[in-house]
């Protein structure tokens, strides 16, 4: 494997699978078993899940609702998911610690970089919820601040398409995909890779980021060991 330890970010709206609301149980039970996979194979496996399925702080706020109110409601539509897929991992055989950047402590103790390697070190995989904990930011940020704070090797990205490309290829016919990109020449382009606090975050802490798509079946193992699929984003 090319990453020992490595930060998964899965976007909420990836649970929805074909459905327009909620969580897809097949969909988590898919996505459970890539992170069996790696993590058989020794990999330490931290991950960040969002909560764009249930909630966000920005469309709440488009529809008039207090924009700090709609982000704690974002917060709070992760810890959902990061149960579902908590729970989903234990059926499937693994041990699993949840964390939490928002203090929910009947669930989760709360999060630090301290408890996060602690628990990576004893055998866990360690899924943090809530977040960074704070309004204002995404769980983007979340992911790159979790992996700053767990050392990890490179921030995976999962999403629904393969990589990074010139332009948007579902509007651009022409779009070419990079292999990697420099954090410089994505900036430069204007490419969307992650929000700008996420994307400074892991540039400033030499963090690089693997976009690919999660939903091709053993991609996440793929992506652990080396194999050229997405797009690498490096300093
Ligand atoms: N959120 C927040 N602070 C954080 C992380 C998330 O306020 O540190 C809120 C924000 O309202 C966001 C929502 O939680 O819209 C859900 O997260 P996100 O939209 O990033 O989820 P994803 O797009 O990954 O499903």
């Amino acid at each position: 494997m090319k990453y020992k330890r490595i930060l998964l970010k899965l976007s909420g709206e990836a649970l929805m699978g074909g459905k327009s609301y909620g969580i897809d149980p097949q969909t988590l039970s898919r996505y459970a078993e890539e992170i069996v996979t790696v993590v058989k194979q020794g990999v330490e496996t931290g991950i960040v899940i969002g909560g764009g399925n249930i909630f966000r702080g920005l469309q709440g706020a488009a529809e008039g609702f207090d924009r700090v109110q709609g982000d704690y409601m974002g917060m709070l539509a992760t810890v959902i998911n990061a149960m579902a897929l908590q729970s989903e991992l234990e059926k499937q055989g693994l041990k699993v610690k949840l964390l939490s950047g928002l203090s929910i402590d009947r669930i989760a103790d709360s999060a630090s970089s301290r408890k996060i390697t602690e628990a990576l070190d004893a055998g866990f995989v360690v899924i943090v919820a809530g977040g960074t904990g704070n309004p204002f930011f995404t769980t983007d940020t979340a992911a790159a601040l979790r992996a700053v704070e767990m050392h990890a090797d490179v921030l995976l990205k999962g999403t629904r398409v393969d990589g990074i490309y010139t332009a948007d290829p579902e509007k651009d016919p022409t779009a070419v995909k990079f292999d990697t990109i420099t954090f410089d020449e994505a900036y430069e382009r204007k490419l969307k890779v992650m929000d700008m606090t996420a994307f400074t975050l892991c540039r400033e802490n030499d963090l690089p980021i693997l976009v690919f798509d999660m939903n091709q079946k053993g991609n996440l193992e793929k992506a652990v060991s080396g194999e050229n699929i997405g797009t690498v984003v490096h300093n």
